[in-house]
């Protein structure tokens, strides 16, 4: 009795031992193993091991297979045996498969079994045997085999139930292990995949990116082409127009080639700025603005249209406006113009309104410039942000036109959207103009609003923040619209270099009648060979070109310290800032871009070579020629001198203005100070005037 008591307790400390090691095994496999050896220990058997039940490979008939076994001393282990693997049931003991898959126990000495099973067993040496299955969530995965080889045993109720709860935890330790083995594998398949879809991105975006790049340099190009005919066009319209010879009426006909040649210049600037904004290479170029000035050209231009469509222009300037913002000057004209323009092209009765209003000033506590998005202490608004204050200004566009349906609102804003009925008023736009607005706004840390009622016209609106500059009467001197006729200096000798006749002759016919003496070349190489053989002072350079580029002319006479004086200005119909950079960047002093805006190459010539202009009078019965200086009275003279002497060059400006304003005879003398005033040149102003002083 004791000793049965004993085994008992054996056994169920054995599977208490057990399932400690179940719960607590860090190794799965090693794990089993050792639980079968304490249930070894504890049964005093010979052989313990464990099956798992799965369909036949070849038939799917029940099959089981020897996972892993435990043996006593003395008795041969079966574990590498390959006939222990995919035994079919229905060949070995049949009615196991059932009692054991519905939970039942095979049990008892082996000379009790059925003849058939009686041979399998006695054959391996068995004398008695208790087989527990093993249920995972009621499916039958596989049993855990006891066997005795020495005697037969006689298993209690209790120990059978013991070893089915054995069976039980072995199950769910063997379950939880496929599950998180399952997961593992659900894991590397979703990381697998992930890595997959990860490279199929790159691969998309790079496919992506080379069709942008493609599109971009189809554009820059195109543009390129666009406007290398446009130049002459252009160039030509403003020469004819300087000319003296053209009457009145044909100077229309001037006007019209040159806006119509304007209109497409713009349209092509549109096209290559979406195509910049979409390729994330559309850059903001602050610099000082004077505002009230800037709306007035921009209302001037507006003006024109409302005049000749008939309708009123209304235009409210708010006085708490600050003298001079700091914004992309460029880029606020195109948004305005643009609303504008629509304003007017949709409205055939009443009125348009521009109304810009001063919402508040606020002190700058930004990490970056609003601006360029950049660090505060970014070169372009450095010098504007001395107060470091911006003022928050609406802008905002009304109209009485035609109006836009309420669900139409949205889709005006999209590339190549026209909305409403009216398709004769189509062919005025393209489409493009309010969704580069709005992208330009975006940059510009702003968002375009619309309102609208159909039939009654639109409100459109937009808020922006701009830093208040101080210093922008040093900025901005001053715009002299007189036109020059020639220069005070010496005889200044220009090489032109452009592959296109073209682009040569709109630079040699705007700059030799103001005196300067033009040279030409075809390419870099006939450029450098013009270069040694004559004294010249500016070349003027192409960039693409044949036989040798302007890079690499630029170069070239970079390293040749005989032309160290040599002023290099690039004119390129490529005006992507990367050029413009690169221009700079190898040695060029001045960046135009094509189609040459006569004023700006003048003031290009005039940055670099310190040239003194010569204008031609206003109007010749009134006032005398440039050389006949008509000067103003002494007491005037005196407090020009004093004023210049102070060096207050804004009020010098100023003053000389408001003299030439209450008499134009002055001009000359008027404008002789300015332009010196333009270089800064103090001393020469004051022995200018001194001049004159008796
Ligand atoms: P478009 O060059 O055709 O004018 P926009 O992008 O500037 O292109 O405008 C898109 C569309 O939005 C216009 O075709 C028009 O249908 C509508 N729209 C824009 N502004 C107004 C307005 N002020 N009044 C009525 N409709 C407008």
């Amino acid at each position: 009795m004791k000793k049965k008591l004993l085994r008992v307790e054996r056994l169920l400390k054995g599977v208490a031992d057990a399932t400690n090691y179940l719960l607590t095994m860090a190794d799965y496999s090693q794990g089993i193993n050792e639980v079968l050896a304490t249930l070894g220990q504890a049964t005093e058997v010979d052989r313990i091991y464990i099956f798992h039940v799965h369909p036949h490979p070849e038939n799917q008939r029940p099959a089981c297979s020897q996972l892993w076994e435990w043996v006593a001393q003395g008795i041969t282990p079966q574990i590498n045996n390959p006939d222990l693997q995919n035994i079919l049931f229905e060949d070995m003991v049949p009615r196991w498969y059932n009692t054991l898959k519905v939970g039942g126990v095979i049990e008892g000495n082996v000379g009790d079994f059925p003849e058939e099973e009686k041979n399998q067993l006695e054959f391996q040496g068995i004398i008695s045997i208790l087989i527990v299955p093993i249920l995972i969530k009621d499916n039958f995965w596989g049993l855990v085999g006891f066997d005795d080889c020495h005697q037969e045993q006689n298993w209690k109720e209790i120990e059978i139930s013991t070893l089915r709860a054995i069976a039980g935890s072995i199950g769910g330790i063997i379950a939880r292990h496929e599950a998180e083995q399952q997961l593992q594998l659900l894991n590397q398949d979703l990381e697998r995949r992930i890595q997959i879809r990860t490279q199929e991105l790159i691969l998309a975006k790079e496919e992506a990116d080379k069709a942008n790049q493609a599109k971009s340099e189809f554009l820059a190009n195109m543009s390129h082409e666009l406007r290398t005919p446009l130049n002459g066009i252009l160039g030509y319209a403003q020469i004819l127009n300087r000319s003296p010879f053209i009457p009145e009426k044909e100077r229309n006909g001037i006007d019209i080639i040159y806006q119509c040649g304007n209109h497409l210049l713009t349209l092509i600037n549109d096209i290559l700025d979406l195509a910049k904004i979409e390729a994330q290479k559309f850059e903001l170029n602050p610099t000082v603005v004077h505002l009230s000035s800037f709306l007035e050209g921009v209302v001037d231009m507006i003006k024109v249209r409302s005049d000749k469509k008939g309708i009123d222009f209304i235009y409210h300037y708010d006085p708490n406006l600050p003298d001079a913002i700091v914004t992309d000057e460029k880029r606020l004209r195109q948004i305005l113009i643009n609303l504008l323009t629509n304003a007017i092209k949709f409205t055939d009765e009443g009125n348009v309104t521009l109304n810009v209003k001063a919402e508040g000033i606020f002190p700058i506590k930004l990490e970056q410039c609003s601006i360029c998005q950049q660090q505060l202490d970014c070169d372009r608004v450095k010098y504007s942000l001395q107060n470091s204050y911006y003022c928050q200004i609406k802008f905002e566009v009304g109209d009485t036109g035609i109006g836009i349906a309420e669900k139409e609102l949205p889709q005006i804003f999209q590339v190549f959207e026209q909305v409403g009925k009216d398709k004769n008023r189509y062919t005025e736009g393209t489409g493009l103009g309010l969704a580069i607005t709005q992208k330009i706004a975006h940059l510009m840390d702003s968002t375009i609003k619309v309102k609208s009622t159909l039939g009654k016209g639109s409100d459109f609106w937009f808020r922006l923040n701009c830093p208040i500059s101080q210093s922008w009467k040093e900025e901005l001197l001053f715009k002299d619209e007189a036109q020059i006729i020639g220069y005070e200096e010496d005889t200044v000798t220009i090489l032109v270099v452009d592959d296109r006749w073209e682009n040569r002759s709109v630079l040699v016919n705007l700059l030799e009648p103001l005196g300067f003496i033009l040279k030409e070349a075809e390419n870099g190489e006939e450029a450098f060979n013009i270069l040694q053989n004559n004294s010249i002072n500016v070349m003027i350079t192409d960039i693409i070109m044949p036989v040798m580029n302007g890079y690499d002319l630029i170069k070239k006479v970079k390293n040749d310290s005989q032309f160290q004086t040599l002023k290099i200005i690039v004119s390129s119909a490529s005006v992507s800032d990367r050029d413009q950079q690169i221009s700079l960047e190898i040695g060029g002093d001045d960046f135009l871009p094509k189609p040459v805006d006569a004023n700006k190459l003048l003031e290009s010539l005039t940055k670099h070579l310190h040239l003194t202009w010569q204008y031609k009078e206003i109007n010749t019965s009134l006032t005398p020629t440039a050389t006949e200086m008509i000067i103003p009275p002494q007491e005037d003279l005196q407090s020009l001198l004093s004023i210049t002497q102070d060096g207050l060059i804004t009020k010098l400006v100023e003053t000389v203005k408001t003299m030439s304003d209450r008499n134009s005879s002055y001009l000359p003398f008027v404008n002789k100070v300015l332009s010196l005033a333009k270089s800064f040149e103090i001393e020469e102003i004051e022995s200018f005037i001194q001049e004159w002083l008796r």
